[in-house]
């Protein structure tokens, strides 16, 4: 299948245009950019046969399968519609858009079109939470009664634009990496999150944005998850610890684009540290994508689950804005 690239983008350059090439047939045809000479560069750069700056004219390319789109937040939505309505297949990044009603447009679109609709969610695509949710899936922590989440890292200095001073673009940390947050936990613990608490600060880089964010979130079964996302943390380093009636889970390392970490587990017996398989993230969301595109299974993260993890990181800021308990709201999805 060929690829349409939606977006000159550090993640498309840096992940995902390696990721594509590495899956047998799966060539990259064109990068959409707002900029020609933007555009041309990083064609040349990445060894991409077209650069446009109009989107209908790549979704007019007969040969182009399926659309990456990974340009800044404000743009995902009315591209996923045009890419739906050319009737092509589209992986789209995180947070789908910046309302909740216009990521069901896109589920909706997707869905009468007949097309596949995914989230990059990378983190579910780890080797690491793949073992995590397969130890609670099998009772190994007993009956689980508390997740805490730390990704309060240090946003590289080459991403430092549009996240941190640009609310329009859709900037700040909770669009940034509560998003990944709630789609993880919803992946480990197979419900969604009900009611949340938060607060949130700028703590040094944001400007106009939230660069910090805490919040706690009860969950239907009643399991208790503390979530903390940062930009402005040098050496805090992330991971999730899963605690259980018979025992807790502590994943150091692990809320990262590439295959690293550590997972220990506790229990009557002592620690031992498990084992994973690291496979490349985005190549197996990539593999799942593609398989989904012939007929087989679904996508890693679809349009839901995008929906979903939008719809927490929404409450989650409205929490904070308002200094109160806020329900998600999943527009019935
Ligand atoms: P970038 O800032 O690198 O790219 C976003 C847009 O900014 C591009 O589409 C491009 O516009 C424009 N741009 C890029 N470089 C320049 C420049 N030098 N000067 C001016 N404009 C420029 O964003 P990211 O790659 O970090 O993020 C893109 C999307 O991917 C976001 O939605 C983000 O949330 C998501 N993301 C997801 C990750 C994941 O693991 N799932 C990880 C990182 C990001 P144009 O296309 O018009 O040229």
């Amino acid at each position: 299948m060929k690829w349409g690239l939606v977006g000159a983008s550090t993640i498309a350059s840096e992940h995902m245009i390696g990721a594509i090439r590495a899956q047998a047939g799966h060539t990259v045809e064109a990068v959409l950019s707002s900029s020609a000479e933007r555009g041309q560069a990083f064609a040349t750069r990445n060894g991409i046969p077209h650069a446009f700056t109009d989107l209908e004219t790549l979704l007019a390319r007969p040969e182009i399968g399926a659309v990456y789109i990974s340009t800044t937040n404000e743009k995902h939505f009315s591209q996923a519609m045009a890419a739906f309505a050319a009737g092509k297949h589209v992986l789209c990044e995180k947070p789908l858009a910046l309302s909740v009603d216009d990521a069901a447009q896109m589920v909706e679109a997707a869905r009468n079109a007949g097309l596949v609709f995914a989230t990059n969610h990378h983190l579910r695509c780890a080797g690491a939470h793949l073992a995590i949710r397969q130890i609670i899936a099998e009772g190994r922590l007993g009956h689980v009664l508390s997740v805490r989440v730390f990704h309060a890292v240090s946003l590289p200095e080459h991403l430092r634009g549009w996240r941190i001073d640009n609310r329009d673009a859709g900037g700040g940390v909770i669009a940034d990496i509560t998003v990944h947050d709630a789609d993880t936990v919803r992946f480990h613990l197979g419900e969604d999150p009900k009611t949340v608490v938060a607060q949130a600060v700028s703590s040094g880089l944001g400007e106009g944005v939230e660069d910090s964010v805490m919040s706690v979130w009860t969950m239907p079964s009643g399991i208790m998850v503390q979530s903390h996302e940062s930009f402005t943390h040098p050496y805090a380093g992330s991971g999730i610890e899963v605690h259980g009636t018979e025992g807790s889970l502590f994943a150091q390392g692990v809320m990262t684009q590439r295959p690293t970490g550590t997972i220990t587990m506790t229990d009557k017996d002592g620690t031992v540290q498990l084992n994973y398989d690291r496979h490349d993230l985005y190549g197996y969301g990539l593999k799942a994508f593609n398989r989904a595109v012939a007929g087989h299974g679904r996508p890693a993260a679809d349009g839901v689950d995008g929906l979903k993890s939008l719809a927490v990181a929404m409450a989650v800021a409205r929490s904070a804005r308002e200094g109160r308990a806020v329900d998600v709201d999943y527009k019935g999805y």
